[in-house]
């Protein structure tokens, strides 16, 4: 069932291109570097995933409300979170030929193991090794820290002090609204704020696609909690005994790659994750990547080694997924932030901070799990993507699929045309349907299974005597006959049982060859 070869950016990257999930912006213009727009496929993936996230994290609980926050705010938010000092990658740029690196890419890209990423060690590992530009061999500047922020101004006059900020996270905005909504929602420690939207960072070497972008989608939830509580997390066992693949600093350190499988009870009672309230997210977070199609598999857990940690966080972990063609990546970040940003926002606004908590006056602690909905994107297409009998089909969970069901009457012929057009209108009221009458029924199938459509519905020689149809499962090309009055109800069930029952059908084990390149 699995792709023989290991499959390349390329071939993923002009798969999607192909089927309309994404297409280089400004294409008829050469393309912006960073920048993809999403096609009819894409769109209908995009909000799939954004509404089952917002379901899980939000409307499922009692816990967590959302915010839409403005994307360009008041210029302080930065100064306050620390981004105008610190948010910067190291920037070299070829003197002779004028190309830009980021110098830890650049060194990564060459082979060369970085113990950590500051201006001293990325400028004596470029002099001691004498690395040149890799385009034209000419010599490098030095490395500068160069702030990710994209600028631009309010107002009429283009001035210093008109100068504001392209959001480069949406946490910030929930932080400076946090008194409003605790106010306006009547919450109660502990409990979370939830945003999802567009982000923009002005990343030196975009690249991987969909992985590194200068405009992509985040979903955070900033969680609150009294510092003195942070193990008195009532959900905890919800979550305790899930096995997770975990990285911990400790064993980056000593130069070990060997993830432990470790149940989050026992990461937290080895002290691994340092309380109860963060183990618990990353468990929501496995749940969450695992319940919209995931392979568990190539889901780890690593820890932030200390020169890595950002200038908030006490710990963070970053759930990883195996990427054939790039290995263990970021598509999630989960951070314990203490009270620094509140504590920093009370200091630059001269605005209390602090919240009640059973007679208490606290600031409280964060837990930050925070998603990028295109690194996520593309782990989905990256995870769905196999090649069967030389053809590519998109297996994608059927929560997520952008289109769930396709009609296709056998022959192109009136009456089997008219039935098709009638069952595809009947559909089209409840689900995103597809409907294709051209072309052997043979390569439509195909063409829905690339589309990563489940069901396929076919209306044939029989449907004309007794009104009976049949669903077609992409996975498995198993094939049930029912009633067009039962169409509906049965779509319905199938959909609601497709962990339990249709699931199991894919072959979820990496393919060996994937197996040998993960080994340490
Ligand atoms: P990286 O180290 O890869 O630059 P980060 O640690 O800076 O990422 P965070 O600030 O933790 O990323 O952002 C949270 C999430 O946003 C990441 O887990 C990732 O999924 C997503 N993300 C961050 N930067 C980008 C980007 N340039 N393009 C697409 N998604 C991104």
């Amino acid at each position: 069932m699995q792709t023989a070869k290991v499959l390349t950016l390329d071939e993923l990257t002009s798969f999607c291109i192909k089927r309309g999930f994404f297409f280089p912006s400004g294409r008829i213009y050469g393309g912006l570097r960073g920048f993809y727009d999403y096609g009819p496929l894409g769109v209908e993936l995009r909000k799939e995933v954004l509404d089952d996230w917002w379901y899980f994290f939000v409307r499922r609980r009692s816990d967590i409300v959302g915010i839409h926050g403005s994307i360009i705010t008041h210029p302080r938010t930065w100064e306050a979170s620390g981004h105008v000092e610190a948010f910067f990658d190291f920037l070299v740029t070829c003197l002779k030929c004028g190309k830009d690196y980021r110098a830890d890419h650049l060194l990564e890209d060459l082979g060369i193991q970085l113990t950590s990423v500051t201006l001293e060690t990325l400028s004596s590992v470029i002099k001691e090794r004498g690395i040149k530009c890799p385009e034209c061999g000419g010599e490098l500047s030095n490395p500068q820290p160069f702030n990710l922020m994209f600028t631009t101004y309010v107002g009429p006059k283009r001035e210093k002090a008109d100068e504001v900020y392209l959001r480069p996270e949406t946490a910030q905005l929930i932080f400076i609204n946090l008194k409003d909504v605790y106010y306006t929602a009547g919450m109660k420690l502990p409990f979370g704020i939830a945003q999802i939207g567009e982000v923009f960072r002005n990343e030196i070497s975009p690249r991987g696609f969909l992985f590194r972008l200068r405009e992509f989608t985040q979903m955070e939830i900033e969680y609150f909690v009294n510092p003195k509580r942070l193990d008195d997390c009532p959900m905890f066992d919800e979550v305790a005994e899930v096995t997770i693949q975990l990285l911990t600093a400790e064993q980056q350190e000593r130069g070990s790659d060997t993830p432990l499988r470790i149940t989050l009870r026992e990461a937290c009672e080895e002290g691994y994750i340092g309380c109860k309230w963060h183990a618990y997210w990353i468990g929501e977070s496995i749940a969450w990547l695992t319940r919209i199609g995931l392979n568990p598999e190539r889901l780890r857990v690593r820890e932030h080694v200390k020169t890595e940690l950002a200038h908030y966080a006490l710990q963070t972990f970053d759930v990883e997924y195996y990427f054939p063609f790039m290995g263990w990546k970021e598509i999630e970040g989960i951070s314990n932030r203490s009270d620094y940003d509140l504590r920093r926002h009370q200091e630059f606004s001269g605005k209390s901070m602090t919240l009640e908590d059973d007679g208490e006056t606290v600031i409280p602690y964060v837990i930050e799990p925070s998603f990028g909905l295109e690194r996520i994107l593309l782990a989905l297409i990256t995870d769905a993507y196999r090649v069967v009998a030389g053809r590519p089909v998109l297996s994608l969970h059927a929560r997520v699929a952008p289109i769930k069901v396709a009609v296709f009457p056998i022959v192109s012929k009136p009456d089997f045309t008219a039935k098709a057009r009638e069952v595809y209108k009947l559909l089209k009221e409840r689900y995103t349907a597809y409907y294709e009458e051209k072309g052997t029924i043979g390569r439509r199938y195909y063409e829905a299974d690339e589309m990563g459509i489940p069901l396929a519905v076919t209306i044939d020689g029989q449907t004309l005597e007794d009104d009976t149809v049949t669903v077609r499962f992409r996975d498995t090309k198993e094939q049930i006959r029912i009633s067009i009055n039962q169409l509906t109800l049965t779509i319905e069930s199938i959909l609601a049982e497709w962990d339990t029952r249709y699931r199991g059908a894919l072959d979820l084990t990496p393919p060996a060859h994937e197996q040998q390149l993960r080994k340490p």
